[in-house]
């Protein structure tokens, strides 16, 4: 893991952004640097402890209002487990899942699509979970931007520096 978790004024977690795009808030003083990462950015001049949390110096005017629809965003709100069989995978094991299926008309859709693993992915086919006998271990929803739990859900795959912000 080489992001950056970026909290609001109040430590709040926002989301995870890209180390590069928190380097560049905290040179123009948008960020202040809470803890690192033990590896160093090198320059040509110099080298410097990459960033692993940073805070907002000043307040949001407005939260997101809400939460882009990616694969990535998926597996973070499943918490980086299979809905299906709930083993926890590293997101390359990881396939995104129609409930209803696509082939019969399921949408690509925050309620529609779920983490699973390859293997229950396979089993399932073009089957809906009460065809093929595979309940789901929650509802599919929109989440909030990367709510506290949904980050703590993950926490494996995620930085010890990160773990006091996410409680
Ligand atoms: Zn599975």
């Amino acid at each position: 893991m080489r992001d950056t978790l970026l909290l609001d004024q109040g430590y709040q977690p926002l989301k995870v952004i890209a180390w590069q795009r928190a380097v560049v808030l905290h040179l123009v003083g948008k960020v202040e640097l809470l803890s690192a990462h033990t590896w160093e950015i090198r320059t040509v001049a110099n080298a410097f402890p990459a960033p692993s949390v940073v805070r907002l110096t000043r307040s949001l005017r407005h939260r997101q209002p809400f939460v882009r629809f990616s694969r990535e965003n998926v597996y973070l709100r499943d918490g980086y487990q299979c809905q299906y069989c709930g083993k926890h995978c590293a997101g390359t094991e990881l396939t995104l899942d129609h409930v209803q299926p696509s082939s019969r008309g399921g949408g690509t859709s925050w309620r529609n699509v779920v983490t699973a693993c390859v293997r229950c992915n396979r089993d399932k086919g073009r089957l809906t979970p009460a065809e093929a006998s595979m309940p789901l271990r929650s509802v599919p929803r929109r989440p909030k931007w990367l709510a506290p739990k949904i980050l703590r859900v993950g926490a494996q795959q995620m930085p010890e520096s990160w773990q006091i912000f996410l409680h």
